[in-house]
């Protein structure tokens, strides 16, 4: 029986979950990974990756919950095992510091990671200028590393990898059955997606292997992450920013920032900078439609929009993605049981 073949766009934290994710569990599909970028030259290779999450407006909580847990999860999974190394993820524990008040005390994650708590004030004197926080202890995925875990583990259930530029879904028409949409900020041209804006973020990688605890102020501007090789502070948030080089002022306002949370930053030596455009929307695009593409009926399955939390959602948006994929599978005539 013929194989059904899925293509999916993207090679970011969220195509090669979803592929992952479909790969492993329908064997009889034959998946390829179609993209301009592979890492490390992707968005996700640079993000700091630390899981936690903002709520997105008009996505039901329970779903959005749980992506949360079902990506954290795998995650955990990860760090806890002899492969943490190689995929780049660890765990990580911090603070997380409002300068107010905020309406929700405890986010809708707070069940999913570990030792969740508010802090306590003799904690909160070391931040004069911050009023509340919380500690607790979540996950580290470093894309650089995970991105080429992934790839692998997908290779080895059997998916295929190329790399060329899509100017348009025809062009994949004729050579699949299922087209599995996960190209962030390109599905604004792709699929005429107005709605998907970048939101620019600079960061740099100092060195200061002292650190041991993160520092994310609530407004989501400033951080101090320590990971596996260094430590990532950030940051900027500009919404519909598209400059992809890296800006002096930025620099010299995060290296300011972050030194006034944790001025030991000051002696610490700055190894690398980076821009990333993280791909926004209102909501993440989790849903599937059907497409007309010359003369050809195909399903599209969109998984794109996670903003400045792919990392922490990839792996729960991937198996939704896979549930999407069953599902058109299901009604495609002809086809084998899968
Ligand atoms: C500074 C910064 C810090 C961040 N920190 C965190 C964090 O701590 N935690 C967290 O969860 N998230 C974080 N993020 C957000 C995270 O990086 C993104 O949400 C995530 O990378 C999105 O993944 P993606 O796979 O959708 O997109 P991408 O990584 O951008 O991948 C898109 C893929 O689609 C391909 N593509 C697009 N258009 C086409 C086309 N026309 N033809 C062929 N291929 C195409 C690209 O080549 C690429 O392979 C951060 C982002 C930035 C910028």
């Amino acid at each position: 029986m013929k194989r059904v073949r899925v293509v999916v766009l993207g090679a970011g934290v969220v195509g090669f979950s979803t592929a992952v994710c479909v790969a492993e569990a329908l064997p009889l599909c034959s998946v390829t990974v179609l993209a301009e970028r592979f890492s490390p030259d992707t968005t996700s290779d640079g993000a700091a990756g630390i899981a936690f999450a903002a709520e997105f407006p008009d996505i039901p909580l329970e779903r959005q919950r749980r992506w949360f847990k079902d990506s954290f999860d795998h995650l955990l999974a990860i760090a806890q095992s002899q492969h943490s190394p190689d995929a780049g993820i660890m765990l990580s524990s911090g603070w997380q510091i409002f300068k107010e008040v905020p309406a929700k005390k405890k986010p809708f994650w707070s069940d999913f990671v570990i030792g969740f708590r508010t802090m306590t004030d003799g904690e909160l004197k070391r931040f004069p200028d911050h009023r509340f926080g919380q500690a607790f202890t979540t996950v580290k995925c470093e894309c650089s590393s995970y991105l080429p875990w992934l790839e692998e583990r997908f290779r080895k259930a059997g998916g295929r990898v190329e790399q060329r530029k899509v100017n348009s879904l025809q062009e994949l028409s004729n050579s699949f059955d299922v087209i599995v949409n996960c190209s962030g900020l390109g599905s604004k041209v792709l699929v005429g997606d107005t709605s998907v804006y970048p939101v620019r973020g600079q960061v740099l990688k100092v060195e200061a292997p002292w650190l041991t605890h993160f520092i994310r102020d609530g407004d989501g501007k400033t951080y101090i992450y320590p990971g596996m090789h260094s430590v990532t502070v950030g940051g900027t948030r500009q919404e519909g920013d598209w400059r992809l080089h890296v800006d002096q002022g930025d620099t010299e306002s995060i290296l300011e920032r972050c030194s006034r949370l944790e001025p030991s930053l000051k002696k610490a030596k700055v190894l690398s900078q980076w821009v990333g455009l993280r791909p926004s929307r209102r909501n993440p695009r989790v849903e599937r439609e059907t497409v007309e593409l010359q003369g050809r009926t195909l399903p599209v399955v969109h998984n794109y929009g996670h903003g400045g939390w792919g990392v922490t959602i990839a792996w729960g948006t991937a198996l939704d993605a896979l549930g999407l994929v069953r599902q058109c599978l299901k009604e495609m005539p002809h086809q084998a049981k899968l």
